[in-house]
């Protein structure tokens, strides 16, 4: 397919820190050496928002004028649940419960990739981090100890393609700022 100069593979992603994948690596060791298949290395964790696909410069562009005018008060992830997709051959660690606010971060992301010109896909959202790719199935597993991610910003990656396999390298971040008269999520006691 042809495409302008500078065009890349974009997403939308959140990128945890040092701490959050060190605690992920930990709690899904097991899982990861019972999935076979090959791990997703730690520096690549991260959970999905909204895939782009190819964006040229120009595109780009409008959209990191649309992103920043997003309002989405941060929020908290308890990641507690390891599972498979057995169709993709992934195994993952989710939230068993995300939050509203990340249902509503994703909404305006898609938003404003739609306004900036782009069509991202509009398969429903099934927020997960990828642990293991090509991965056998695995039980579906509860954690005792769940990984609490707390997410402060979100951030544009780019995707490449390498013999080795994907890299991705955030290129920007926008940080989840309070949305203006919006009720607080309710806090799980
Ligand atoms: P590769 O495609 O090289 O095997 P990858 O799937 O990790 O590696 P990308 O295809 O660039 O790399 O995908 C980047 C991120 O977007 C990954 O988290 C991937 O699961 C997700 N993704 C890719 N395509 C889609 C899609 N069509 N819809 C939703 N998410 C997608
Ligand atoms: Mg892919």
């Amino acid at each position: 397919m042809p495409s302008s100069p500078g065009t890349e593979r974009l997403f939308l992603a959140l990128w945890p820190d040092g701490a959050v994948r060190e605690a992920v690596r930990r709690a899904a060791a097991e899982a990861v050496r019972a999935a076979r298949g090959r791990p997703v290395p730690p520096d690549n964790l991260h959970l999905t928002l909204l895939f782009l696909g190819a964006v040229p410069p120009a595109v780009r562009e409008a959209l990191a004028a649309r992103l920043a005018a997003v309002r989405c008060a941060p929020f908290e992830l308890v990641l507690d649940r390891i599972g498979g997709f057995p169709r993709s051959r992934v195994a993952w660690i989710a939230p068993s419960r995300p939050p509203a606010a990340l249902h509503r971060l994703v909404g305006q992301l898609r938003a404003a990739a739609e306004e900036a010109g782009l069509a991202p896909e509009r398969r429903p959202f099934s927020p997960h981090l990828t642990l293991v790719r090509k991965a056998r199935p695995v039980p579906a597993q509860v954690l005792a100890r769940p990984v609490r991610w707390g997410v402060r910003r979100f951030w544009l990656v780019r995707s490449q393609t390498l013999p080795d396999g994907a890299r991705y390298t955030p290129l920007r971040a926008w940080p989840l700022a309070a949305e203006a008269g919006a009720a607080p999520d309710p806090t799980p006691v």
